[in-house]
C-alpha cells in the first residue's frame, strides 16, 4: 500500500516524505514543480537512503490522476498540492480559485472513483481570520478571511466536509498549520522561495546571509507587549509527524475531523530578530515600517486535541527553529539552485 502526496517536492511536503519514508511508508508525489524544484525529493532520497515514485504532473489533470490510482495500490492521499502566495492570491484570485479548489475537487473526484478513501489536507490558521479568541481552539468561527488564498482554504475545508456527508466511505482530515519554519537537521532540504520571500524566517535568514540589506518590521503599534505581531511559529519536522500521527489515527476512526497544529505559544516579530540573532550570533538588521495590510495582531493555537486525539505534541524549540533555518540557509544561499 501507497501514500500519494500531492505538492510532494515542495517545502512541507518534502519534510513529511522523509518522516513517511522514515516510518517505512511507500511514497508516490505528483507535483507540477510550479513552486518547487525536483532536486528536493534527490535530498529526500539522500537523508533517508529510500526511493520515492515521482510523476511530474498537475492535480487538474484527471489522465494523470487515473494513471497514478490504476498503477499503486494508493491506500491515502496527503494534499498539499496548492498555491500559497497571499498578495499574489489578491492580483489572480481566479488563478488561486481554479488551482486550489477545482484542483482539490479533481483529486477527491478520482479518488472516489478510484476508491481510494484516505485524506489529509492542508489547511491554515488563516481560515480563523482575525480569531475570536486566543489561543485558537478548532471550534472558533473560521471564514473571516481576507484574501483568495485563506478563502481558498476555507472553501475546500467546507466542500471536504460536504463531500464526507455525502460519501459516508470518505476519511478527511483537516490540518490548519500555523507558521511553519525551520528546515531538516541535515541541512539538505528547507524552504525556497521565489523572489523575495514573503514570510518573516526566509526573509531574515537572506538579510543574515547577506542576500537582503535590512528586515522591515510591519508594524509596531499592535496591541502585543512589544507592539510588533504575534504568530505561532512551529518547526516544519512537528508539522510533518502530525501528518503520520493524522493518517494512523484516521484510518479506522472515520468521518471528518479537523486539527490545529501549532506549538501553542505565541512570539513577536523581535522575539524572532532577537532569537536568530543570538542562538546564530548573527546581527538583522531591522527597520519599523507601517502595518502590512490584512495582518492581524495575535494568533496561536490552542494544540489540545491535536495531543489529546492524536498523541502528538512539538518537540523542537525556538533555538532548534532558528539554528535549522540557518544551517538551510547557510549551505544553501541560493535555496535549490546551487
Ligand atoms: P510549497 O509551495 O513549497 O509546496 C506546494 C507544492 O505544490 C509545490 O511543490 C508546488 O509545485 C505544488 N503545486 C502547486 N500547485 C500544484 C498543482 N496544481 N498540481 C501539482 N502540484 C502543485 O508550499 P508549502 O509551504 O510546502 O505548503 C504546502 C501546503 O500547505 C499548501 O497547500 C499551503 O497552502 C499549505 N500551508 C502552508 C503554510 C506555510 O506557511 N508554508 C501555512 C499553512 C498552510
Ligand atoms: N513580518 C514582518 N516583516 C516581513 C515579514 C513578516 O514584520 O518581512 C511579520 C508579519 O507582519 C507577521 C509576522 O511577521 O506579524 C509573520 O508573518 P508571515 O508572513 O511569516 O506569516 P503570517 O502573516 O501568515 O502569519
Amino acid at each position: 500500500m501507497a501514500i500519494l502526496i500531492t505538492g510532494g517536492a515542495g517545502y512541507i511536503g518534502s519534510h513529511t516524505v522523509v518522516e513517511l519514508l522514515n516510518a517505512n511508508k511507500e511514497i508516490v508525489v505528483l507535483d507540477n514543480l510550479s513552486n518547487s524544484s525536483k532536486i528536493s525529493l534527490e535530498r529526500v532520497e539522500k537523508i533517508t537512503g529510500k526511493t520515492v515514485t515521482f510523476y511530474e504532473g498537475d492535480i487538474l489533470d484527471r489522465t494523470i490522476l487515473q494513471k497514478i490510482f490504476s498503477q499503486h495500490n494508493i491506500e491515502s492521499v496527503i494534499h498539499f498540492a496548492g498555491l500559497k502566495a497571499v498578495g499574489e492570491s489578491v492580483r489572480k484570485p481566479l488563478h488561486y480559485y481554479q488551482n486550489n479548489i477545482t484542483g482539490s475537487i479533481t483529486l477527491v473526484e478520482e479518488m472516489l472513483k478510484a476508491n481510494v478513501n484516505n485524506l489529509v489536507f492542508s489547511s491554515s490558521a488563516t481560515v480563523y481570520g482575525d480569531p475570536e479568541i486566543i489561543p485558537i481552539t478548532e471550534d472558533c468561527k473560521v471564514g473571516g478571511t481576507t484574501n483568495p488564498y485563506g478563502t481558498s482554504k476555507f472553501m475546500v475545508e467546507r466542500i471536504l466536509e460536504d463531500t464526507v456527508n455525502a460519501y459516508p466511505q470518505l476519511s478527511v482530515v483537516i490540518l490548519r498549520y500555523f507558521n511553519p519554519v525551520g528546515a531538516h537537521k541535515s541541512g539538505l532540504i528547507g524552504e525556497d522561495p521565489n523572489g523575495i520571500p514573503n514570510n518573516l524566517l526566509p526573509y531574515i535568514s537572506q538579510v543574515a546571509v547577506g542576500k537582503l540589506p535590512e528586515l522591515s518590521i510591519f508594524g509596531n503599534d499592535y496591541n502585543t507587549p512589544d507592539g510588533t505581531g504575534v504568530r505561532d511559529y512551529i518547526h516544519v519536522v512537528d508539522l510533518a509527524i502530525g501528518h503520520l500521527k493524522a493518517l494512523e489515527k484516521h484510518q479506522d476512526d472515520r468521518g471528518y475531523h479537523v486539527y490545529n497544529l501549532g506549538t501553542g505559544i505565541g512570539y513577536s516579530v523581535l522575539d524572532m530578530v532577537k532569537a536568530f540573532e543570538k542562538v546564530n550570533n548573527i546581527k538583522v538588521p531591522y527597520k519599523f515600517v507601517e502595518r502590512r495590510a490584512g495582518d492581524i495582531a495575535t494568533c496561536y493555537s490552542d494544540p489540545q486535541k491535536a495531543f489529546e486525539k492524536l498523541g502528538w505534541k512539538t518537540e523542537h524549540n525556538l533555538e532548534q527553529m532558528m539554528q535549522d533555518t540557518w544551517n538551510w540557509q547557510k549551505n544553501n544561499p541560493n535555496g535549490y539552485q546551487n
